[in-house]
Formats: structure tokens, sequence, C-alpha cells
């Protein structure tokens, strides 16, 4: 229904929808009263008629009453034919007393309908006829074409007769339907005349809707907001108009305050604009005038820093002559008061040099001109050997001293070692100059392994003076200490947290400290380091070793204890632990009686009451526990109460424990022999007994200071080698002699490393006499990854890339000269062999003393002449090879240009002049794609680039004569 209806009309004009309205609502309400009427008509005329026919039916009995009384049937039927007048009576029937048929009517001519004749009802008993004429009346009145009324006629109050009447309806209805088609004429007529009034009389509704509609249109097109609608009436439509003036008259009003506000606001505009302007242009003056002042403040602190390292450079050279005389004079015989002179010298140029040292570190951070070294490390022997250093101070100020290293700690981790121990100089040092009673302790535990890494914390606690909460920041602040007065009684800068921090977090560590003022305080970090190697436990062999064993510990100090025991609980030892001399005397002599001695005693010498010499002699005393091997835990620095003669002890340890001397001590004492093991596998240079030393080497190097190296490294190592020049003097050399092993350059003039290796393979392969398979390791200074895979391709077994260590070369030797009987698997990888790292990392750094540092090995043999030899040659050679670059570059030579700055790569790597060696790897890249003839712009380039080489060169060759006098 609403589709069909609603929807259009919704749409259609409004005078139409009005009109329609207005003809459809006529319309329903003429149909209505119509129909009303109508059924009104035939109820009405019906009753009419029935009781007109009743009427009739009466009268006519009436006149035949006599007619029954006397049974005069004729009488009764004339009676009857009054009837004719009657139009609508079809037929009547008088019936008797005994109900039979009397006098009959019955309508003839036009009209009758002889189908409206019943046939008259002979009824033999009076019931029956009752019970006809009960049905017959009992006929719906409205619906049946006829109506049929029975009347009794009675005489006297006794029914003589009955009459029966049926008159004919459809005369009735032939006039209805008359009516309605006349009334439906009218109503037609009425409707038509009704849409023609609706049509007229609509426009008094729509005629103002319909001209406000077109003033809005006009208004919404034309945008004319001083349109004014005349109002029509003072109806709801008039309000209409009112309103819709009114809304005119705002938006007019509101258009006139938007211009003025435009107006107004253009000027505002402009005038912040102006000042956004003027503002920007001072902004932008004071940022470049900041960025100039930021630019001139960082200048400066360069310059301040770079003056700060040259000058802290300058003067430690003369401070180390000025100590290094003192020495030398207090090693003279001097008077008491020259030698307390001499003692004050010495003392404040070392508080001096340790000054200068500071600034030194301090400046080169700030200049960011420090950078970390990336070498094998053996934290435990670095941290156990700086504990050593604090030993004597520590207990010359009655400090116990203690040092845990977890055994989990790897044998070998990547860092720089020098650094590392500068933090943990500086955290031991403060903690022992600020602890008067009590004890400090380092601990070093791994708090991860996984993926080649490992997270180690490390942690210095004392019992010292402690730090006040609210300075706790502070003291890592540059030249900040807690207490001035005290700082000057003991030493220091206020540098030294400065540096550490500083230097932790270059590590990318954290360093943090808690504190409890006047209980002491807890200094700690956790370093990510890499692990060098394989990961091997240096004590897991130990484990257990000592299962069975019983020891008695005698010690004061609860840490110590807790350290001690630790360790002895991983050897599996039978331990009990006492805190006095009283207590463990007591449990010496109740186990001698219940169950055995004691195997070994670990007395602490210094305890509160009896002490550990008291102790060990009175143990010594008692025939009953003489069987107890006692070793003395002794501080170092602490005055002892003993002769050597009278020492009870049968052997000491000092203080603080390490956990190698410890176990080595109690196995010699347990196997009653001399048993020396060391925990951890030192960066040894004693020739290992796996090398085949008599093997045949052969060194092809074209390089005289890599030769020289690579010589005396294998002197160290116990082997000798033959040398060649380039890859043809190789081929030669491998035709007059069988070698077993070669060390290869690669990049060598007349013919280069790899060529070589593929001809001495071609060689091989076709049998001609030659040892086969010869382990060929290839010396590189590319250090790039994919050099490896390079080298392999053209047959090499291994690679060493330049600068390598005595150890790196070590490993090589293990790998490729194991002596027969030698049942350890060499590593698939050389362990170590690549110091890429190191070369392609990311320092600029103009000198990694660290490099240098692995000279040491060469002191160790008694070439202590060496690094300054190969320094020197290092001096002699550059500048002549530089000559060699501008003239090869004179003569469009790029091929020799590549190959030299190849070489002063390598040579630059091998003395740790990394800046160097940079510039020469860069002009080394450079010509390597370089085809003939070069352009004027390529070879003002390649100028440039031999320029920087040399200003390289001259700036390392500063640093590296400042080492070598340093280090005489
Ligand atoms: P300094 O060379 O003076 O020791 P540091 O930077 O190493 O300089 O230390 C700064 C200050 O922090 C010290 O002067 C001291 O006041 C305080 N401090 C550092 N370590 C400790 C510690 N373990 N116990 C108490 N105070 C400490």
């Amino acid at each position: 229904m609403r589709s069909i209806f609603h929807i259009p009309l919704r749409d259609y004009p409004i005078t139409r929808k009005l009109t329609l309205i207005m003809v459809t609502v006529t319309t329903v309400v003429l149909i209505m009263t119509v129909l009303g009427f109508m059924v009104y008509q035939v109820y009405h005329g019906r009753k009419v008629v029935r009781a007109e026919i009743s009427t009739l039916a009466k009268v006519m009995g009436t006149n035949c009453e006599a007619s029954l009384v006397f049974n005069d049937a004729q009488s009764a039927k004339d009676a009857l034919g009054g009837l004719n007048t009657a139009e609508s009576v079809l037929f009547a029937c008088v019936y008797g007393a005994q109900d039979s048929p009397f006098a009959c009517y019955r309508r003839e001519g036009k009209g009758a309908g002889a189908s409206s004749f019943p046939s008259f009802p002979q009824k033999s008993t009076s019931g029956e006829l009752d019970t006809f004429f009960s049905e017959i009346t009992e006929g719906i009145p409205y619906v049946d074409d006829y109506l049929d009324v029975v009347e009794e006629i009675r005489f006297d109050g006794e029914r003589i007769g009955r009459i029966w009447i049926r008159s004919d309806y459809r005369q009735l209805e032939k006039s209805f339907t008359e009516q309605l088609i006349i009334t439906a004429i009218f109503l037609l007529a009425a409707c038509g005349f009704s849409f023609l009034l609706a049509k007229r009389f609509q426009g008094i509704i729509t005629a103002p809707i319909l001209h406000l509609s077109r003033s809005m249109k006009t208004v919404g097109d034309q945008k004319d907001y001083a349109l004014r609608v005349d109002k029509f009436s003072r109806d709801e439509l008039g309000e209409l108009y009112d309103g819709f003036n009114n809304m005119l008259e705002q938006i007019a009003d509101r258009d006139r305050e938007l211009e003025d506000h435009r107006i107004n606001l253009q000027g505002e505009v402009d005038s912040r604009t102006a000042d956004l302007t003027r503002a920007n242009r001072e902004l932008e003056e004071t940022i470049s005038m900041l960025s100039k002042a930021k630019d001139d403040a960082e200048a400066a602190n360069r310059a301040k820093s770079q003056f700060l390292a040259n000058m802290s450079h300058e003067i430690r050279t003369p401070m180390n002559g000025v100590l290094g005389m003192t020495e030398l004079l207090m090693a003279t015989e001097l008077s008491e008061r020259q030698r307390h002179l001499a003692e004050t010298v010495q003392q404040s140029g070392k508080s001096l040099l340790g000054l200068i040292n500071d600034i030194l570190d301090f400046s080169k951070i700030e200049a960011k001109a420090l950078t970390l070294a990336k070498v094998k490390v053996n934290l435990r022997s670095l941290v156990e050997e700086t504990m050593e250093m604090f030993s004597t101070t520590a207990h010359a100020k009655g400090l116990e001293l203690a040092c845990f290293v977890d055994p989990n700690v790897p044998v070998a981790v990547w860092g720089d070692p020098d650094r590392i121990r500068q933090i943990l100089i500086n955290l031991m040092g403060n903690a022992v100059k600020f602890t008067f009673d009590g004890e400090v302790v380092f601990r070093l535990w791994v708090k991860t392994i996984a993926d080649g890494k490992c997270i180690l914390r490390m942690e210095v606690t004392d019992t010292g003076i402690g730090i006040p909460k609210d300075k706790l920041d502070a003291i890592f602040d540059p030249f900040s200490q807690v207490d001035e007065s005290m700082s000057r009684k003991h030493g220091g800068t206020g540098l030294g947290l400065a540096i550490t921090r500083q230097l932790a977090s270059m590590m990318g560590a954290g360093l943090v400290v808690e504190s409890v003022y006047g209980k002491g305080s807890t200094f700690s970090f956790s370093l990510e380091l890499e692990i060098a190697g394989e990961l091997k436990r240096p004590d897991d062999p130990w484990r257990g070793c000592l299962s069975g064993t019983k020891i008695l510990l005698v010690e004061d100090n609860r840490s110590s204890r807790e350290i001690i025991s630790y360790y002895l609980s991983l050897w599996k030892v039978n331990l009990v632990v006492a805190e006095t001399g009283k207590e463990a005397l007591a449990i010496l002599r109740s186990a001698r009686k219940e169950n055995g001695p004691f195997d070994i005693a670990l007395i602490d010498e210094v305890m509160p009451t009896m002490n550990g010499f008291a102790l060990a002699r009175q143990i010594r005393s008692e025939p009953d526990l003489a069987a107890t091997c006692l070793v003395g835990l002794t501080s170092v620095g602490v005055t002892n109460d003993h002769q050597e003669q009278d020492m009870p002890f049968d052997s000491e340890l000092n203080k603080p424990i390490r956990a190698s001397s410890m176990l080595n001590c109690l196995l010699s004492i347990v196997e009653k022999k001399q048993t020396t093991i060391s925990l951890d596998r030192k960066p040894s240079v004693d020739v290992p007994s796996r090398i085949k030393t008599d093997a045949r080497i052969l060194l092809v190097e074209d390089n005289e200071i890599n030769r020289e190296f690579a010589q005396s490294a294998l002197e160290i190592l116990g082997c000798k080698a033959d040398f060649a020049h380039n890859g043809k003097d190789a081929l030669t050399a491998i035709q007059e002699r069988a070698y077993d092993l070669i060390f290869m350059d690669c990049q060598m003039p007349e013919m280069d490393g790899y060529e070589a290796t593929e001809k001495i393979r071609q060689l091989e392969a076709h049998g001609d006499g030659h040892k086969k398979g010869i382990p060929i390791v290839a010396l590189t200074a590319h250090a790039m990854r994919g050099d490896e895979n390079r080298c392999k391709a053209a047959g090499m077994n291994d690679y060493l890339s330049k600068p390598f260590t005595v150890d790196q070369l070590k490993v090589i030797l293990e790998k490729y000269l194991g002596s027969d009987d030698d049942e350890t698997v060499a590593p698939s990888k050389p362990d170590g062999v690549s110091t890429e790292e190191r070369f392609i990392g990311d320092t600029d750094a103009v000198l990694e003393e660290s490099v240098l540092e692995q000279y040491k090995v060469f002191d160790a043999v008694g070439k202590k002449d060496f690094l300054p030899s190969m320094i020197n040659k290092f001096f002699d050679r550059v500048p002549q090879q530089i000559q060699l670059l501008r003239d090869a570059l004179c003569q469009n030579d790029t091929e020799t240009v590549h190959r030299i700055a190849h070489s002063l790569k390598s040579n630059g790597g091998m003395l740790g002049a990394t800046r160097f060696s940079k510039a020469c790897l860069a002009l080394e890249e450079e010509t390597h794609k370089e085809l003939q003839p070069l352009t004027p712009g390529e070879r003002q380039n390649y100028e440039k680039m031999i320029d920087t080489i040399e200003n390289a060169f001259e700036i390392v060759k500063d640093e590296l004569t400042r080492f070598l006098s340093r280090s005489r």
C-alpha cells in the first residue's frame, strides 16, 4: 500500500496533492452517505411492505370471516379478488378450519411470474400445514424474492381458518435499482463539482506556499538576502512569511558582520604575517648565530681537548723521565732526608702522572678520539691480576680483599682489556681509598650466555664511608668529589668516575652506584661481550677433582668465607667451616676422635683474638692434629709475626684467593707432589709441543716489513721458514723442495698469490713428483668478508688476515703442523684468525696501541728490539713508497698505485696505524676499478688521496715515536 500510493503522491506538486485530497475526501464521504441511505431504503422498504401485506392479510381474513362461517367459498374468492389492486401480491389462499384450501387468488398477467406460484399444500392434518407455514414465513426477509404472510382468521375468539398471502419483492428492488442509478449519476456530478471547487479553492492554501517557495529559490539562486516576501494573510502561513523574512534579515546581518570581520581579519592577518616574518627573520638570525656559536664552541672544545691531549702527551714524556730518574736516584745511597725528599718527588710525580693520564683520557673521550680495541681477553686473568694490584694497599689498611670470579666466565672474550682494566682499577682504587674498616669485595659472574655472547656483571662492594644520597649523581660529574678535604688527603682528581662511566657506556654498559652513607657502596655494571672462539669453561675438568678430601676452612670474614667455600664446593670437597681459631680447634679435636682427621686446614692468618699463626702453632703442638696439612691464607702487606724458620704452615696462599692457585695448592698437597695446573688458557708464547718444529715452511711475501714480522713470529713459535718474494719465486721454490706448509701473500708483483696457488694445485694434479695437497694459508690484507671465499676458490686451505698476531699464527701452525702423536683435533676454523673486526671496524684512531701491545710477546722471548725495528723500517719505507706512488701516477700506472697502496695499508695495519691504513685502503679501492688513461679529474683525485696518506703518515709517525719513547 505504502509503495503504491505514498511514494508517488509524496512527489506530486502541492496543488495536485491538495485537489486530490479534497476530491477523495468528498467522494468517499458521498459514497458512504449514499451507501448508508441505500441500505436504509432497502431495509425500510421491506419493513413497510411487510407491514402492508400483514395488514392486507388481516383485512382479507376479516372479509372472508363470514364466508368461512357460512362456508361460502365463492364470496371468499370474490373478496380475495380485491387483491388485484395490490400489485405486489402474487397469490393468496384461505384455509378452512381443517386447514384445507377454501378459496384462492392468483395474479394473472404481466408480472405474475408462473414460477412464483407455489403449489397449494394439500395437507391432511393441520399439523402438517403448521409446519409448512412456519417454514415459508421464516424465510430471509431481505434476501428472498418473496414475502409470505400467514394470518389466522378468528370468529368469537376461535380460529376458523387461515389466510396466506405471497407478495413479490422484486417490484421493490426495481425501484431501488432506479434510485441507485440516479444516485450514482448525482454522485458523479457531485465529484466533478467537488473537483472543480477543490481546484479553485486549493489556491487559497497553495498560492502563498508556492510564492514562498519561489522566493526561497530566488534567494538561493541569486544569493539576494535583501529580498522580502509580502504577506497574504495573518494565519500560520503569514507567520511562516514573517519567519522567512526574519531569517533573511538575520542572514543579511550575519553577512554584513562577516564582511566586516573579513575586512578586519585581512588586516589582522597582514599585521600578524608581518610580525611572524619579522620574528622568523630574527629567529633565523639567532639560529645561525647560535649554530655558529655552537660550531665555534665545538671547535673550541675540540681544540681544547686536542690541546689537552697534546699537552698531556707532552707532559707525560718528561714525567716519565722524572719518575724514572727518581727511581734511579732512590736506588742509590741516600741520606734519610734525601730519601724522604726523593720519595716525595716520586709520590708527587705519580700523582701528577695520574692526573695527566686522567685528563688525557677525559679529553680523548670528550674529543671522541678514544676508540675501543677489540682483542681477545682472558677476563679471569685480567680481573685477578688487577685485584692483586690492590692487595698490598688494602691489607696495609687492614681491609679484607676478596675476589670472586664465576667459574662459568668464558676463557676468552673480545674486548678492550686496557679499558676494562682501567674501569676496574678506578672502582677498586676508590673502594680501597674510601674504606677504612671492613672489606672490599669484587665479584664477576655470568648473567647469560647465548649465541656466542655473554653478559657479565661486575660489582665492587665496600664497607667504606659511603656516599650521601644527594651526591650519588654528582660523583659522576667531572671534577666532583663528595668531600674535597678527604680527596686532598688521599689524592684524586674527581675525574675517575666520569671517565669510568664514559668508558662503560662506550662498551654499552651503564655504571650504577648504590650506597648507604656511613655504611658502604656498591658500584656495578653489566658488559655484553662476544665470546672468542669456542665456549670453554676453564675449570670444567676440575669439577669434583677433590671429591672426598676433608678440608677445614677457618676464616672470620664472611665474604671470603663464602667465596672460598663456593670454589671448594665445585671441587666436591668435604668441607667444614669455622669462624674463629677457637672454634677451629674444637672441630679439629672432635673430628680426630669421631671420624678421622682433616686432610687440610685452610687458615686465615689475620683473625681477631686467635690469629692464624697462633692457631697453626697450636695445631702443630698437638700430636693428634699434626697429620692435617696447614695452608695459610695470607694478606700481603700485613706484618707477619713469624720468622721464616718457625713458619707453622705447609704452604701459603695470597689473598685475594685465586681459584687456580688454591686448586694447584690443594691438589699438590693431596697428590703429595707438585702438580701445576693452570685454570686458564693463557695467551702463551711457549713453543707449543703440538707443533712439529722441524716442518718446512715457505713464506711467500713481497713486503719486507710483513716478511720480517712473519719470520719473527714463526721463530717465536719454534719454526723456520724459507722465503719467496712473489708467486713465481714460490713456484720455483716448491719445485726444489717439498714444503709442509706455505704462507702465501695474495697481492704480489709479477704473480699474485691466487695465481701461484692455482698453478701449485695444477702441478699437484699432474703429479709431477710433487707432494700433494700442501696446505696453503693466505696472508691477506684485504680482510673483507668474501676474501675467504676467493682464497678458497683459488685452492687455498685457510687464510690469515693481516695484521695477525703470534697467537693466531700459532693456531694455524697447530692446525696444519700438529705432531703425529697429537690426539687433539685441531679446530676446523682457526680460532680468532680473522682480525677483520679490528681492520674494517668504525675506528678512525691514529694509533691503536692495543695492536702494538701484541708485540709484547717478542719482548718475552728477548726480542725487545723487534717492535722498534719494525717501526723504524716503517718510517723508512713509507716515504719511499709514497714517492713511488707519485711516480706511478705520473706514468698513469694505476696498477702499481693499487699494489703499493695495498702494501702500505698492510704495513700500517701491522702497527695499528688505522687512519693511515684506511687512507691507503681508499686509494687501493679507487684504483682497483680504474682503466687507463686517467682523466685530469681522476689524477687530481688520486693526488689528493696520496696527500691524505702522507698526512696520515706524518701524524702516526709522531704517535709511534711517542709510543716508542714511552715504552723505552
Ligand atoms: P677521585 O679521583 O676523587 O676519586 P672519582 O671520580 O673517582 O674521583 O670519585 C668522585 C668522588 O666520588 C670521590 O671523590 C668520592 O667522594 C666519591 N666516591 C667514589 N667512590 C667512592 C666509594 N667507593 N666510597 C665512597 N665515596 C666514593
